[in-house]
């Protein structure tokens, strides 16, 4: 019979072993330190390398002291990423209860390659897939793949779409390969991550064929040059669009894309690492009209979501494709007997970490109201601090607040774009951490709010110091 946990609390906590305890004891430090620890390291990288390296030991040491000793080791060299002033990239922290889920999956050491090795985790990925559908309004019946990021996610959808396109062209590109095969052609924003470029290189269509739709200033795709472009090209095509740019927040306009790709037979991929959690928002929804006509979707649990690394999601609007490009079959891979999940079938990986848990264990504690909420108060935080920063002489918010980036130039009491000195001095400072970005041919601070611990007097006392740092700079 399994045991009731009220009834055996106490005895569990005893007989874990113990560097299970030592990692509590650490995270009892760490996590509520993330609220004041400054926001920078010191530690060089040979020196991090020497407390940590030596040689090889010969013998074994006690796990116990493995993890003491890991911790206080690495501990100068830890940056405060997932803590609330940490505006660099787009970096989400983790809910205290997307690390316990995490730890969880590391306790249950499940491989959640096939529903017969762990019909638990099958469950849970089926159950969270329908949730994602559901909270961001995509196509109930599209598949989704738990990856391990947004580049990934990118070259899921991309696969399927290479799958699909080629195969409308009577081309079966899973057997025959590229060699011979039609030219693929990709159409993609000039405002692109740079993941795209990186999965057509993986998936041999070739970064340098990608052909560059124009963008608006904020860094939307430019229907009307799509349209044009796609009237001048023909034979297969995958259309790359963007929800959320990662400068500006801004989204491609996807009604007039998603029309004008269809009617040239184009199979349209979103790359929404965070910004297609704009769905998730009533108040946001706006932004991401017409996103649930594409034919796949990447986004991410890391950054937004704030679940601990590493979780990308691919979905795409056809199953077939999407198994098609990433599944694998040998005679002792059991397939599932009656439609439960296998999720290797969607994934670039046979073995995995059963990446669905943490997003489940947050989608579970926050709830539909809890996601709007969250988008909405980064949304708002990010308001704040271009209302705070704008306020100061020479210093100019270079994008439309949408979402929950922000773009912000420094200039010299003399007119001279200062901003590299500025985020030098921002991130020797250590109250918060932003970092440098190009907008226009010229250098500029972004700054992302997407922590859920993050309030208004981390977004205070951050602007504070930005400004305190550029008026010492001037
Ligand atoms: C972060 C990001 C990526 C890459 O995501 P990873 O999770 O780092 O793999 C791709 N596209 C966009 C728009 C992003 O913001």
């Amino acid at each position: 019979m399994t045991p009731g946990i009220c009834e055996t609390a106490g005895a569990v906590t005893d007989s874990l072993p113990a560097p299970l305890l030592r990692a509590v004891d650490h995270a009892r430090g760490f996590l509520p330190s993330l609220r004041d620890r400054p926001v920078t390291v010191d530690a060089t990288f040979a020196a991090l390398v020497s407390a940590l390296g030596g040689p090889l030991p010969e013998s074994g040491d006690e796990p116990a002291h493995v993890i003491d000793d890991l911790a206080a080791t690495a501990l100068p060299g830890l940056m405060a990423t997932a803590g609330p002033r940490y505006f660099g990239f787009v970096t989400g922290g983790s809910y205290p209860v997307a690390v316990a889920a995490d730890w969880l999956v590391s306790t249950w050491d499940q491989n959640a390659a096939l529903h017969v090795m762990s019909p638990a985790m099958s469950a849970i990925e089926a159950v969270t897939s329908h949730w994602i559908l559901d909270v961001l309004d995509l196509p109930r019946d599209a598949s989704v793949a738990f990856v391990t990021g947004a580049h990934m996610a990118n070259v899921t959808g991309l696969a399927a779409a290479r799958d699909e396109v080629l195969r409308r062209h009577g081309w079966d590109v899973e057997s025959r390969g590229l060699q011979g095969a039609p030219t693929v052609t990709v159409l993609a924003g000039a405002d692109a991550h740079s993941s795209i470029a990186a999965a057509t290189r993986l998936l041999g269509l070739g970064a340098d064929r990608i052909i560059c739709v124009p963008s608006d200033d904020q860094g939307r795709m430019r229907a009307d040059a799509l349209a044009l472009l796609l009237s001048s090209s023909a034979g297969p095509r995958i259309v790359c669009a963007q929800a959320g740019n990662v400068n500006t927040g801004a989204c491609d306009p996807f009604v007039p894309i998603a029309s004008a790709a269809r009617a040239h037979g184009a199979w349209l991929h979103v790359d929404g690492a965070f910004g297609l959690w704009a769905a998730a928002s009533p108040a946001r929804r706006h932004l991401v009209d017409g996103v649930a006509l594409a034919d796949s979707w990447t986004t991410d649990g890391h950054k937004w979501l704030n679940v601990p690394y590493d979780s990308g999601i691919a979905i795409v609007a056809h199953p077939s494709a999407h198994r098609a490009a990433m599944s694998q079959s040998a005679v002792y891979l059991t397939p599932a007997a009656n439609a439960e999940r296998d999720g290797m079938d969607w994934t670039p990986e046979a073995s995995r970490r059963a990446r669905a848990v943490p997003i489940y264990a947050v989608f579970r504690a926050l709830g539909r109201s809890g996601l709007a909420e969250l988008v909405d108060r980064c949304c708002r935080l990010a308001s704040r601090m271009a209302e705070k920063l704008r306020s100061a002489e020479g210093v100019r918010v270079l994008n439309d607040i949408v979402l929950n980036q922000v773009l912000v130039r420094f200039d010299s009491a003399d007119g001279a774009n200062v901003t590299p000195a500025v985020i030098a001095g921002v991130q020797r400072e250590g109250t918060c951490w932003c970092g440098p970005t190009g907008w226009q041919g010229e250098p500029a601070m972004r700054i992302s709010v997407s922590n859920w611990q993050t309030s208004e007097q981390d977004v205070d006392r951050s602007a504070d110091a930005i400004m305190g740092v550029h008026s010492r700079t001037r």
